[in-house]
């Protein structure tokens, strides 16, 4: 049976990195008809950030990566919530303890600042590890009489995993490999701590084997801690699940890795949601106007590929495709263009219903007045234009509003000496014209152009210009057919009299 975790700390808002994290392992566990669970890793009370546990939740919601157990969710592994598991991970240093793989620590913050900063005068970096310690403040280097008189004065203390001598760690990456560790290059890990609370190392590696966790998939920067956590199931006895640790997300330049302030740096979002932190608005893809879909679809193609040219895929597709052999071992560069192309082509395949229902609350926001306006039929006709709907703004302004203003550069090199004259004849024939219909207008005026021996483009450019105001806009006996006859002959009339005005 797979079971999988994703096990954030709610020590700030999560960030795409931990969203690719979490649809690695939903994809995973769905494409092996396995178990998902959300497990909330917030033992490190110093770093507790008000609301993280919220916005992981929604955000995750937002993306659409579901939970089959978890804190909200319930399950028969529970309690899912490291904090309210306290108990367990006492028992479980108890068999740290009689197994003698952890040892006591006394030494205070401040020894351990002072040997920190002993070493870095000299040149050096103080770990606490199999040498140091035979001289430090521990069990293993006092003698037993030392060690009683501390615990009877209480002195705090905290447990350190004894990290064997010389050892050739020998480990499993489903990514990357075999990967081999000396235990000489690693430190004594504090497992648990003064406060009495676990370290991530020790809650971890417990609540994955009691959740009976088969696959820990998760990001790289997990990888050094790995030959810890094998000699950690093999002090407690326990069987190690498969480990695949994920390759890194590059920052656009492709120089170092994605981080929380590079978005507001290059200007693009790097939560999935919005996140604000008392004065500071942090930005969300979501409300930036990306799809949900469009996002996911991003992230699934951020280290893992499907071997095929196949770009688009839906979560669905997804998970028929996804295998972890197909997660590359180099990190990833990001693409904000590339989002924005995946947001292009999710909204290009929606109806013109679907995009009009959100256009309808931004024009509401503006407070337009659209009822007598055909917005489907508009939205369906610009919706290769978006990139987001917000877009559609500065695609069809014109079709609320007649212009007020004519871009004074088109207008200078559309309106020649005959302009006026030509569309004055535009304004006849669209006067005795029944049928206001986009194929019966183009036939009528260019049956008319070519019979007059006037070029298409003489009279194309100054039409353009009296319905929108500038050079742009979509076809323009499209934009016409949406306008009507009255409110098109309007403009026209309009822009002439502004010229005649000039
Ligand atoms: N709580 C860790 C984190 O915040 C989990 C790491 C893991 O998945 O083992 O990333």
């Amino acid at each position: 049976m797979v079971r999988v975790r994703f096990a954030p700390s709610p020590t700030g808002p999560l960030h795409m990195g931990g969203v690719r994290t979490a649809l690695f392992n939903y994809l995973f566990a769905k494409s092996k008809g396995g178990k998902m669970i959300l497990r909330i890793e917030d033992t490190d009370q110093t770093r507790f950030v008000e609301g993280a546990e919220e916005f992981i939740i929604e955000s995750l919601e937002w993306c659409g990566i579901k939970f089959d157990e978890g804190i909200k969710e319930g399950g028969d592994f529970g309690p899912y919530r490291q904090s309210n598991r306290r108990e367990i991970y006492e028992r479980h240093a108890e068999i740290l303890i009689e197994n003698q793989s952890v040892y006591m620590a006394f030494d205070s913050a401040e020894d351990l600042d002072k040997l920190r900063a002993e070493a870095e005068a000299n040149g050096k970096t103080f770990v606490y590890n199999y040498e140091t310690r035979k001289s430090l403040k521990n069990s293993l280097a006092l003698s037993k009489e030392e060690v009683s008189e501390l615990l009877a004065n209480k002195t705090p203390y905290v447990l350190r995993f004894k990290m064997p001598e010389n050892r050739i760690i020998e480990l499993h990456d489903e990514i990357r490999g075999d990967i081999k560790f000396n235990s000489n290059e690693l430190d004594d890990k504090v497992l648990m701590k003064t406060d009495g609370l676990p370290t991530y190392h020790l809650a971890n590696i417990v609540d994955d084997h009691l959740m009976e966790i088969s696959h820990v998939i998760r990001g790289e920067e997990w990888l050094p801690s790995l030959a810890l956590h094998y000699l950690l199931y093999e002090a407690f006895g326990w069987t190690v699940p498969k480990f695949a640790h994920l390759p890194l997300i590059l920052k656009p330049s492709g120089k170092g890795k994605l981080s929380k302030r590079d978005g507001d740096q290059l200007g693009f979002p790097v939560f999935p949601i919005q996140w604000k932190s008392g004065e500071e608005i942090f930005r969300g893809y979501r409300e930036d106007g990306y799809l949900p879909e469009a996002f996911i679809n991003m992230l699934a193609l951020l280290g893992w590929n499907p071997g095929t040219e196949q770009e688009i895929f839906s979560m669905d597709e997804l998970i028929q495709a996804f295998s972890l052999d197909r997660v590359g071992k180099s990190a990833s560069r990001f693409s904000p263009d590339k989002a924005k192309w995946f947001n292009h082509q999710y909204l290009s395949q929606k109806s013109g219903e679907e995009i009009a229902e959100s256009y309808k609350k931004i024009l509401d926001e503006k407070n337009i007045n659209y009822s007598a306006l055909p917005i489907v039929k508009i939205c369906e006709m610009l919706k290769e234009r978006l990139n987001f709907i917000h877009d559609l703004w500065d695609e069809s302004f014109f079709f609320f509003q007649a212009p007020k203003t004519y871009d004074e550069k088109f207008l200078k090199k559309a309106y020649k000496e005959d302009t006026s004259e030509l569309l004055n004849k535009l304004v006849e024939l669209l006067k005795n014209q029944e049928n206001f219909n986009a194929q019966e207008i183009e036939n009528l005026v260019k049956t008319w152009l070519e019979t007059e021996e006037i070029g298409f483009g003489k009279l194309m450019s100054p039409f353009r210009l009296a319905l929108v105001g500038e050079g742009k806009g979509p076809h323009v006996f499209d934009i016409i057919e949406i306008l009507g006859k009255e409110e098109s002959i309007k403009r026209i009339l309009a822009l002439i009299e502004f010229v005649d005005n000039k």
